[in-house]
């Protein structure tokens, strides 16, 4: 897409801190960090959602890799959170971010006001989901 930044990045249009390249994916230190390492994962063909992607599972042992080796690397976080909301940049991204059991940083669903559902609601939401599931 002409207007996506990612694509730009990987076209080399617009610089970047590469950390992990292979055939369909680049992984790249975030210019915006939350964390130290904060790092993008992106397939190099423009999708709008994780889901979208059709290697949806290679995505994800990409970012299970560069999780691990983030992690066994010497910035030597605790943990690694994955983040996936997808509205900064309407490109499929997985954001990969080192963590320490004392940062700073919310849990992002923490932070948003959850819903009140009566026990009816949960059956009729459940019964959706699971219709669209199996069909
Ligand atoms: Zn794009």
């Amino acid at each position: 897409m002409d207007n996506c930044i990612f694509c730009k990045i990987i076209k080399g249009e617009i610089p970047c801190h590469k950390v992990y390249e292979d055939d369909n994916f680049l992984a790249f230190l975030d210019i915006n960090p939350i964390a130290i390492g904060h790092t993008l994962l992106v397939p190099k063909t423009h999708f709008r959602w994780v889901y979208d992607s059709p290697n949806c599972g290679e995505f994800w042992q990409v970012a299970q890799k560069i999780a691990i080796d983030i992690k066994n690397s010497a910035l030597n976080p605790e943990y690694i959170s994955f983040i996936t909301m997808g509205n900064e940049v309407e490109h499929a991204h997985i954001h990969i971010i080192p963590r320490n059991l004392d940062d700073s940083i919310q849990p992002a669903l923490k932070s948003i006001p959850h819903l009140q559902l009566s026990n009816e609601k949960f059956l009729e939401i459940n019964n959706i989901i699971k219709s669209s599931i199996n069909k």
